[in-house]
């Protein structure tokens, strides 16, 4: 044993090297002797008893004839040497067995040698080159002593020749096996095949692991040695982490292997070595009943450079394949990675309907905008995670976009509500609460679906439906979404077309004072009379232009019309509060603070005219986003009006951050009042809370005189809706005010 082995922990290590030049157990050498006369036989066992040649005992069987000699070959393929008499049944029946033995046999390996009574039998020098025969000797020349080294010739000439052959038996072996390594294209596919085959080359059940070693590779995530593939009676080893698997015997072998850099030899089995260029070194460990190194040390130390390099390219591969098919940012597989998935879906259909879910996060371009890609990308990796939870191993969840998530299994495990619940709570990012919604596009799976790439368009269709009808909204996909997506782009074409030619023009609903009926304020409101003369509702074209990102351009447009118009009833003796709506897509574009203060200078109306109405849902939505802002504006003295109010998730506290001018009650709750009790109490709760927090109160939609009696005696101290008046075209306007102030 050499010196220098490091803390080997049991005496029963030693390096294959060492293992394999200490050529354990020595079956003896079969020598077949073929002679028709029964004494030479026994003279021959006579004269080489208790010899051994080689370091291995001799064993002699006997053949009377030719027939029997071929007979025995056959059972016996391990004779390595044949002592022949030339002269038997016939003068050439010799000659003809060594012609059988080397053609229709097909033994190479086997020594010759002839043996005759007689001088003047000589084989001719031709047979002796084509047949292989080793030696010719007359019998009575075969004393022991020459006997003994003519053996020895003829036993290290077989010596040499099986180890040649059992050499490129195993390098073909190995070479068979390495072209069909490189086509796996993941490490554990590699590491199953490299240990099958392993067990293969030493002929044994594949009880063995496969553990690599992250410690030097830069991109690796967990630096711990952890088993990529284990087998056989290791089989529960997958996936685990080295030290996890406890103290024992094969553990240490695998240890020393890597602190060592060398391939161990222990009582439990074999670790071999194999290490990397790219700095993720491994070991390949075969258990006990496969680990003898029978090999040549040469074909053992080729095998173990080529298997690592061969290692390397896979790890190429499986980097590349990462970088083609893994998300950087959150990890998730990709959308080419998820095509795949479902392409696989549709050659071997899984058990139960299968459903595609696109996840798309609301708003996330303001977001990000607002709090830059740091805080943005955090977001991400937090819905990476909150997807990765809701789903189970039969759900595969993919990044397929920016901020558009994916989640593809069973129908039953891809109800959308499930997965918009994991979503409901608040992420924390630097100290920053920021709460999500997302829309869900949704379609399943047939196999009349031509590819993933085309469910996943066709998914594409449904969320695109969905983020058209607003925040957390779902669609499923159908013909007729795909036609309604149609008509929505023409649509938006449309709206488009509308605003750059100025068909687009405002509306101004009175907002009363509940006591008087006095006219304190207008709302704008926008509308678009398409190119057939119909007016297109708003609650069909803002989405649109929210989604379309026009929001922007019209949204500035109306806060300037609204402020202008403002300014020009004032100068007629309307000095009128302008409620003008705002949308989330608005609100987060940066500087809107600064364009409402450009747009009020510029049109000259003192900032307490305006009043900006956004809704509940958006005013809680993120109150990080939505709170600077308007407490901005509040700063430039506008005033904040939460619409809808009641339909939104208002806490207490958030409502007092927010500390908004007026509170909205939406219309259904107006609509409630008749019926006396259910929501007509809401209304009534609003109007309580308006006065806890020292707020303003504002119905909308009161159509019907009840409603108004019963919104005057809780106290709600304003009112807007048809019965007093629709919202009233610019022309219009200056008749209606003037006829309320008589
Ligand atoms: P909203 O802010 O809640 O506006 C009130 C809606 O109720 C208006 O519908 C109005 O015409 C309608 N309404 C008023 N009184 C009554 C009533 O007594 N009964 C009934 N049934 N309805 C009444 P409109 O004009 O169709 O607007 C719909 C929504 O479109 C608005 O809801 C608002 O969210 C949005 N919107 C309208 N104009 C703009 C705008 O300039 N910018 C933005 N961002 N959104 C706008
Ligand atoms: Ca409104
Ligand atoms: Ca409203």
């Amino acid at each position: 044993m050499s010196q220098d082995r490091p803390d080997a922990a049991e005496d029963s290590l030693v390096f294959a090297s060492e293992a394999a030049a200490a050529g354990r157990g020595c079956p003896p050498w079969t020598i077949l002797v073929v002679d028709d006369e029964p004494d030479v036989f026994a003279a021959t066992c006579m004269a080489m008893r208790g010899v051994e040649i080689l370091g291995r005992p001799l064993e002699f069987v006997h053949a009377a004839s030719a027939r029997e000699a071929r007979a025995l070959l056959q059972s016996r393929p391990e004779v390595a040497v044949i002592l022949l008499d030339v002269v038997m049944e016939s003068e050439a029946a010799g000659l003809e067995l060594v012609a059988c033995i080397r053609n229709e046999l097909g033994l190479k390996k086997p020594r010759i040698i002839l043996r005759t009574g007689q001088p003047g039998y000589a084989p001719e020098m031709q047979a002796i080159r084509d047949y292989d025969i080793n030696d010719y000797r007359i019998k009575s020349e075969l004393t022991r002593t020459r006997l003994y080294t003519v053996l020895t010739s003829a036993l290290r000439g077989y010596q040499t020749l099986a180890a040649v052959e059992s050499t490129r038996h195993d390098l073909e072996y190995l070479l068979r096996a390495q072209t069909e390594l490189l086509s796996a294209n993941t490490m554990p596919a590699f590491a199953v095949g490299l240990l099958e085959r392993l067990a293969g080359l030493f002929g044994a059940a594949a009880d063995a692991a496969f553990v690599s070693d992250g410690r030097r590779a830069q991109d690796a995530e967990d630096h711990r040695r952890r088993v990529v593939a284990a087998l056989g009676r290791y089989a529960d080893w997958s996936w685990r982490r080295l030290d996890a698997i406890g103290p024992c015997p094969e553990v240490r072998v695998i240890e020393l292997a890597f602190s060592t850099r060398r391939t161990v030899q222990g009582e439990c089995g074999l670790a071999m070595y194999l290490p990397s260029r790219t700095g993720a070194d491994a070991v390949a460990f075969l258990g006990a009943a496969c680990a003898t190194a029978r090999h040549a040390p040469e074909v053992f130390d080729l095998f173990v450079q080529n298997t690592a390099v061969a290692a390397d390219g896979v790890r190429l591969v499986e980097r590349l394949r990462d970088a083609a098919y893994v998300d950087g940012l959150t990890r998730l597989p990709n959308r080419s990675a998820l095509a795949e998935t479902i392409d696989g879906a549709l050659r071997v259909p899984p058990d139960g309907p299968q459903r595609l879910l696109l996840i798309d996060i609301d708003q996330f371009s303001e977001i990000n905008e607002t709090f830059g890609d740091r805080i943005g990308d955090a977001l991400l990796r937090g819905v990476a995670q909150r997807l990765m939870a809701q789903a189970d191993s039969s759900v595969r969840v993919a990044r397929v976009a920016n901020d558009t998530f994916a989640a593809f299994g069973p129908q039953d495990r891809l109800v959308p509500a499930d997965w918009a619940r994991r979503l409901d709570e608040p992420f924390e990012v630097d100290e920053l609460q920021i709460a999500l919604s997302a829309s869900f596009g949704g379609v399943e799976l047939t196999p009349e679906c031509g590819s993933g790439g085309e469910l996943i368009k066709m998914g594409y269709s449904a969320l695109k439906r969905a983020k058209q009808a607003g925040h957390r909204s779902v669609a499923f996909y159908s013909h007729e979404v795909a036609t309604e997506i149609k008509e929505r782009t023409r649509l938006l074409h449309g709206l488009r077309a509308a605003f750059d030619q100025q068909r687009l023009f405002l509306v101004y609903q009175p907002q009363v004072e509940a006591a008087s009926g006095r006219t304190v304020g207008l709302e704008a409101l926008m509308r678009w009379r398409a190119d057939d003369g119909r007016l297109v509702p708003p609650d069909r074209f803002i989405p649109l232009a929210e989604q379309s990102g026009l929001i922007k351009d019209l949204g500035a447009w109306a806060l300037r019309l609204a402020i202008h118009r403002a300014v020009v009833l004032g100068e007629a003796g309307h000095r009128l509060r302008m409620a003008v709506n705002v949308s989330m897509s608005q609100l987060l574009v940066p500087g809107f603070e600064r364009l409402v203060e450009e747009a009020l200078a510029e049109g000259g109306l003192p900032p307490q005219r305006l009043e900006i109405e956004i809704t509940e849902s958006v005013a809680m939505q993120s109150p990080d986003i939505v709170l600077p802002r308007l407490a901005a504006l509040k700063r430039l003295g506008v005033g904040v009006a939460i619409d809808d109010f009641g339909t939104g998730y208002s806490s207490l506290s958030s409502l007092e951050k927010l500390a908004p001018d007026r509170l909205k009650i939406d219309r259904s709750f107006v609509l409630g009042l008749e019926a006396e009790q259910g929501s007509s109490g809401i209304a009534e709760m609003i109007i309580e809370l308006g006065r806890t927090l020292g707020l303003r109160v504002i119905a909308e939609g009161v159509e019907t005189e009840a409603q108004r009696q019963r919104l005057v005696a809780l106290g709600c101290h304003e009112l807007q809706g048809y019965l007093f008046s629709p919202p009233l075209a610019v022309d219009a306007l200056p008749g209606w005010l003037a006829g309320q102030q008589t």
